[in-house]
């Protein structure tokens, strides 16, 4: 269901939505447009999926466009992707040409008149060379860009043709871009299905509906199947904390268009649905799933490796749940170790069950933290809060 700004005033109050209101006179009219790789999938498609309604809302005509392209491009984005958040990998220059050549031909037939465009993440970012550049060109990056590979000087002469910069994090700002950089947290939408309120009964019926018995404790990760979520990790994780604790494990991701590998990891997980029957991996794009088990699971884990930000985190913190989480990237701006869940080294699998299992041991703390959690996402980071930053950005740029 589509929302409105004035929605959101039973959620945030009247004076946010007055101040959108008010900072976006300046604007009214203007033509905005988004550019990404998928429409499903992951948490870029979640955000724009909220965010481009919404300001629309404003009085601005605000676009979405998604790059076509077949499993060959999305393979060479993937492998870009890696190195991007570090590793050692590089892209042979018939790989290279695969991603300048698609983005040309994605450009023949994009026609972007508008008054700002909005670049997300590295898919798309060589389209800017393909055009006549009149208007200021935006790139939203929402990848830990904290320590790149040896991919970075390639990737860093298209950033270079941008205006703007946009990173989650001061820790992913760069020294060595030319393009103006900005913060801008993300945020979760409040009245999405995967959000919005769910009584008892209707989270039971869901869970029944994929044999989720709510008969010993739950612990859940919510994401897609890729290697820096580091499935395998839960599962260690999960058996560690079993020798002591009867509970359930779950396993849910959907798998987004523009992540080739997903399907391969989720072939590789399913045998440990087979061998042990708590153990649910569920490979599904349900967002009543997910909203039903984010509130229901009593300890929400998030073992990423890397993490430009981790939509889940706030998602499973604004239900009230506590969230054992990895150290890194935006993780940080979202969970107070020992406040509202803990931060641990996402490889020490023995230190992940030590505070999983703390948690899940005691109702009292996981009912503390849980109000501590929701708190902090409503204070920093629902769609409202984006929405405002995004005005006064637009409003200084055009
Ligand atoms: N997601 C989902 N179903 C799944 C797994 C993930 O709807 O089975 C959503 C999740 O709720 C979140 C987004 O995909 O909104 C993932 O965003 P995040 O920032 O956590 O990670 P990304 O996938 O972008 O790395």
């Amino acid at each position: 269901m589509q929302h409105e700004l004035k929605d959101y005033r039973k959620i945030v109050g009247d004076r946010l939505i007055d101040q959108i209101m008010d900072e976006s006179t300046g604007i009214i009219g203007k033509h905005v447009v988004n550019i990404s790789s998928t429409f499903y999938g992951g948490g870029v498609a979640e955000y724009l999926g909220a965010f481009v309604p919404l300001l629309d809302d404003t009085g601005l005509h605000v676009g979405w466009r998604v790059l076509k392209g077949e499993d060959e491009f999305f393979h060479v984005t993937k492998k870009l992707h890696h190195a991007l958040q570090g590793e050692r990998i590089k892209l042979s220059n018939e790989e290279k040409s695969i991603f300048v050549n698609q983005n040309k031909y994605n450009a023949s037939f994009t026609h972007l008149n508008h008054d700002a465009i909005i670049v997300h993440d590295a898919q798309p970012l060589p389209i800017i060379k393909f055009y006549k550049k009149k208007q200021p060109w935006i790139w939203r990056c929402h990848v830990d860009l904290s320590k790149p590979g040896a991919i970075w000087p390639y990737v860093r002469k298209f950033v270079n043709l941008y205006d703007y910069a946009i990173f989650h994090t001061k820790e992913f700002q760069r020294k060595d871009i030319r393009p103006k950089q900005v913060i801008h947290q993300p945020s979760i939408d409040p009245l999405s299905a995967k959000n919005i309120r769910m009584t008892s009964a209707k989270i039971k019926r869901v869970l029944k509906k994929y044999d989720i018995d709510r008969d010993k404790p739950i612990i859940t990760q919510v994401s897609r199947f890729d290697k820096w979520k580091d499935p395998e990790g839960v599962i260690e994780t999960y058996k560690l904390i079993k020798r002591d604790v009867d509970c359930r494990l779950v396993l849910l991701g959907s798998f987004a268009t523009d992540d080739p590998e997903g399907e391969a990891i989720y072939r590789k997980l399913i045998k440990y649905d087979q061998e042990d029957e708590d153990v649910h991996v569920i490979g599904i794009k349900d967002d009543q799933l997910v909203n039903a088990l984010q509130r229901e699971s009593d300890v929400i884990l998030q073992k990423s490796l890397r993490e430009g930000f981790g939509l889940t985190i706030s998602e499973a913190l604004y239900k009230g749940t506590p969230v054992v989480a990895g150290r890194v990237g935006g993780i940080k701006l979202q969970i107070k170790n020992g406040w509202n869940g803990y931060l641990v080294n996402p490889v020490n699998i023995k230190e992940t069950a030590k505070v999983t299992k703390k948690l899940l041991l005691n109702d009292k703390i996981r009912s503390k933290m849980g109000k501590n959690g929701k708190k902090l996402v409503e204070d920093n980071f629902l769609i409202t809060t984006q929405i405002r930053n995004w005005v006064r950005l637009l409003s200084k740029v055009l």
